[in-house]
Formats: C-alpha cells, structure tokens, sequence
C-alpha cells in the first residue's frame, strides 16, 4: 500500500474540524491535511442553516463559561484574519416565567462570572421588545456578549485561513478507516491511504462509524430549524431584535434576528426519535409539524405569517449528559472531538485550541481540559445515565 505522509490528518472539515486546521496551521513546522467527504462547506454537517446563537449567560453552568469567553476572542480574531463578518454581538435574550429553572442558573452564572447582562421584568420587555408576546409573569435576560454567529462563513473562513498557512485541505474524499501501528496512524480514504504522527477525528455525527466506543456513547438527535416572515422585517433586524431563547409551558423556542432582511429564525422541535446514524435521519419536517410549528409561533410572535417561509432538518451527535468528548487514546496517536450535543458551535474554537495541543503532544490537564470529557469518563458515566435528553443551542 502506498502511503502518503503527513505530521497530522483532520478526518472531516466541519466545525471542530475547520478549527482544528485553523489552529494546527498557525504552528511552525507541522504539516497537517485536511480530508473532507463532502466539498467545503457543505448543508448536510450540524453547522449548516445561517446562524447559530452564542450565549455567554450559559444554563449548562460554569464548565462551559471559560471555553465560551475564550471563544469569543477566537471569534474575533477570525474576523479579522478573514476580514468577513461572523459574530454578531446583537444579544441573547432569554424569556421565561420567573423561577423558570434554566433561567435561575443563567442568573447564578452571570452573577458568579461577572457577565454584563440586563434582567427585564414583564413590563419592560413588552415596551422594549413588542416583537415577542409575553404572558404576564415571564421575565428576560438579556446577556449582552451574546447574539448570532454565521456559521458556514465562520467554517469557511478558518478553512480558508489554514489553507493560506499551508495546511492541505482535500475535498469529496471520505475517510473509510484509521488504523494505528508502530509508526503512526493509517487514515484509509476513498482516494488513497495516508500515515500521520497522530489523528484527530472531527467527524461530528458520522463518528460512530470510525469508533466502536463513539457508535455505543453518541446518538443524534434531529434538530429543525424554521424561519418565518413578519410584517415588519426592519423590527426583527439584529439592531433591534436579539437572538432569543423562549420558554413558555412546555414550549421551547430558540432563533435569531432576520439576517435576510425579510424573514427571521424561530424554532422548536417535534419528538423526534434519537438515530445511530445520518442515512437513518428524516430530512424534512411534515406538513403537521409546520402547522404545529407555525401555530406556537404565531402565540409567541407579533405579526408574523405562521406558515415558515424556508425549513430545514438537520442532525447533531448528543452524549447522555451533553459534555463533549475531547480525548487523546492512551499512545497520544488519535485525538477525538465530538458529541457536541446541540449547543457546541460558539464554544468550537476553543475546541479547535484543544485539538491542536492533544495532537502535537500536550496532555489534557496541560491543555486545561475538563476530566470529564474524557472518553473513557464518559463511557463510565453511560453505564449510569442511559437516557439521552434533547435541548440545543
Ligand atoms: C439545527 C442545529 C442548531 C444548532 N444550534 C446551535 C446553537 O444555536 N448554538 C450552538 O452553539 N450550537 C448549536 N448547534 C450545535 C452545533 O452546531 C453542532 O454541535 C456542531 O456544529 C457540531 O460540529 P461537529 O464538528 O461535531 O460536526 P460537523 O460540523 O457536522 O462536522 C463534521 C464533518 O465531518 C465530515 N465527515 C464525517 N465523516 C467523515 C469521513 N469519514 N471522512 C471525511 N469527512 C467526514 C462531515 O462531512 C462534516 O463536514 C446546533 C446544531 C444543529 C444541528
């Protein structure tokens, strides 16, 4: 067999991935390859569909506040490497009754954090913010670092960037297998077979096919997304309309400002089952669930058109507790990032930061990563956890 030779191989070049190569190509004397089964930036990864909300006032509590805060420079340092717009600190406004439990722990974090955030009671939110319909009783959070990223520029962009640093990016040629022998890894593809110093698999919900440990730890969940119209565009623009989280009863909801300039993003998802793997995924949503959809929409939102003017299905790999896996195997030859579990686009570059260091020799307490991230932690705790709970953003 022949083998081309590399220091390191990013199987799959998606959120984790693009970051991953952004960060490996900054340093010096490393030659890393990207390889990719679809072409650069694609619709059918767990970044695709315009925009992603960023939220430093997290629910998830504080594991996940430094990752985000130094995220939030890597955001900006993206923008001005690439010179394109990617984060949009338009705010995140969170909306829910009072003592709603997620809302008591974003409270508890931008305390303990020292988060710049506003807190509106009923009042001010139907005077400041007439766009969203709210029951009396509801309160808002408004964190001021967070808004809406664009997340295909943003993976296009560090492509780009590590591309420009002389990383390797090719493109339709899909990764079969990784097999690890004395001297490195083989990575077997569709278009000839490499051997690198060390792998890092950022495969997100296609995973489980490279790893017997991820096919048992990750499922997917499916996750819609839907836009609707409102009869005045220019009130749901992010100058006047943060991206939002809304609870309400059982109903959830999260979108973002209109970035179109005529329609903006209101989501919620059906019950949809958990998959093992993509090909098993629906790719649209039915007539009933737009209905549905459409229906809470309409109860939330003033003066929008309830049938959703653009829909989309996608998928995202979830482990039980939500933590993602970032794990370097015991001869430091495979490091894996994955199971970023609906909400891990705005903390993908500082999983790009660890990617680079796991595969260039750091261990995991040198790169300041979590113990429970590990795979291994993670597959002790499935043993306990089981259940898979859904949720995103
Ligand atoms: C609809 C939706 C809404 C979300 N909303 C938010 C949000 O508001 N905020 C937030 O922070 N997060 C959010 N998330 C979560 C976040 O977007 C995902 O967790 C993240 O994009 C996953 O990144 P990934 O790198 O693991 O996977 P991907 O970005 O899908 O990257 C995996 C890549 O690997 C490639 N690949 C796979 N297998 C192979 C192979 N064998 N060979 C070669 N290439 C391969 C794939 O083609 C793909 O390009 C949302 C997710 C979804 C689906």
């Amino acid at each position: 067999m022949d083998l081309q030779k590399t220091n390191v191989v990013v199987i799959g070049a998606g959120t984790v991935g693009s970051m991953a190569l952004w960060q490996l190509s900054k340093r010096e004397g490393i030659d890393v390859v990207g390889i990719e089964q679809y072409g650069r930036v694609h619709s059918h990864g767990s970044y695709a569909g315009e925009s992603r909300v960023f939220r430093t006032a997290v629910h998830e509590g504080g594991t996940y506040v430094g990752m985000i805060q130094r995220s939030r420079d890597l955001w900006r340092e993206l923008e001005r490497e690439s010179g394109r717009s990617i984060y949009l600190e338009a705010g995140c406004l969170s909306i829910a009754p009072e003592g709603f439990p997620d809302l008591v722990t974003a409270l508890g974090t931008v305390q303990e954090f020292g988060i710049p955030h506003r807190t509106l009671t009923t009042e001010e939110l139907r005077r400041e913010y007439p766009q969203h319909l709210v029951q009396d009783g509801d309160i808002g959070l408004l964190d001021a670092h967070g808004g809406g990223l664009r997340p295909e520029v943003a993976v296009m962009s560090a492509l780009d960037i590590a591309e420009r640093n002389g990383a390797r990016l090719l493109f339709n040629t899909a990764v079969l297998g990784i097999e690890e022998r004395a001297d490195g890894v083989v990575v077997r593809t569709t278009q000839g077979s490499w051997l690198a110093d060390t792998v890092v698999v950022a495969s997100g919900s296609w995973s489980g096919r490279l790893s017997p440990e991820l096919h048992d730890l990750l499922r997917l969940q499916v996750l819609g997304l839907t836009w609707f119209m409102p009869r005045d565009p220019d009130a749901f623009a992010p100058e006047r309309f943060p991206a939002f989280l809304r609870d309400s009863g059982p109903v959830h909801f999260f979108g973002a400002p209109s970035f179109d300039g005529y329609a903006f993003k209101a989501c919620t998802n059906p019950e949809w089952p958990v998959f093992r793997d993509p090909s098993e995924v629906p790719t649209s949503h039915t007539r009933e669930e737009l209905i549905k959809i459409g229906q809470r929409a309409a109860e939330l939102f003033d003066g929008i058109n309830p049938e959703p003017v653009r829909q989309s299905v996608h998928h995202c790999a979830y482990t039980p507790d939500r933590l993602p896996v970032v794990d370097v195997n015991a001869s430091g030859r495979v490091v894996t990032i994955a199971g970023l579990s609906g909400h891990g686009f705005k903390f993908s570059p500082r999983l790009g930061e660890f990617a680079a260091a796991l595969a260039t020799g750091s261990s995991p307490a040198d790169a300041g990563i979590d113990p429970r991230f590990a795979l291994a932690s993670h597959l002790e705790r499935l043993a306990v956890l089981g259940a898979y709970t859904g949720g995103g953003h």
